[in-house]
């Protein structure tokens, strides 16, 4: 039996549908067939089209977020100070693009389906953006 790409589930129901993606990298858009069931279809199309219009911005921000926290980590001025908040502030961009836009890795979302890939990276997102913010507070307090 076929699983159903958004919720994870086998059914018997489950139909095949044709849809524009483009690759992890936000480029190369082609159609792919997925698997989902009849009350999943038109969410997975949503999702989809979300992933498709906003894979590029995503992509950019995620590499302005790494290319902070590889900045302050090479950071080699005496004043140590702006490097930590480039640190805490990249930090917390990582967390902030990951509540906005759940996109998880094509190997995750075949491991546990759409719907539960977007409730756990945004768990984690949030997870690290409640840090980088509490970080911040702490710096702005004793900094
Ligand atoms: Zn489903």
């Amino acid at each position: 039996m076929r699983k159903c790409i958004w919720c994870n589930k086998e059914s018997e129901q489950i139909k095949e549908i044709t849809v524009l993606t483009k690759n992890r990298f936000g480029v190369n858009q082609q159609e792919r067939n997925y698997f989902v069931c009849p009350e999943h279809e038109e969410k997975f199309r949503k999702f989809n089209d979300q992933v498709r219009r906003y894979a590029l911005l995503f992509i950019c921000l995620v590499a302005i977020s790494l290319l902070g926290l590889i900045g302050a980590a090479c950071w080699t001025g005496n004043n140590s100070y702006p490097a930590a908040y480039l640190f805490i502030a990249s930090f917390a961009l990582v967390g902030l693009v990951a509540i906005i836009f759940p996109f998880a890795t094509p190997e995750t979302i075949e491991m546990m389906g759409v719907a539960k890939s977007i409730k756990v990276v945004r768990i984690i997102g949030g997870v690290i953006f409640a840090l980088g913010a509490t970080l911040f507070v702490l710096a702005l307090l004793y900094g």
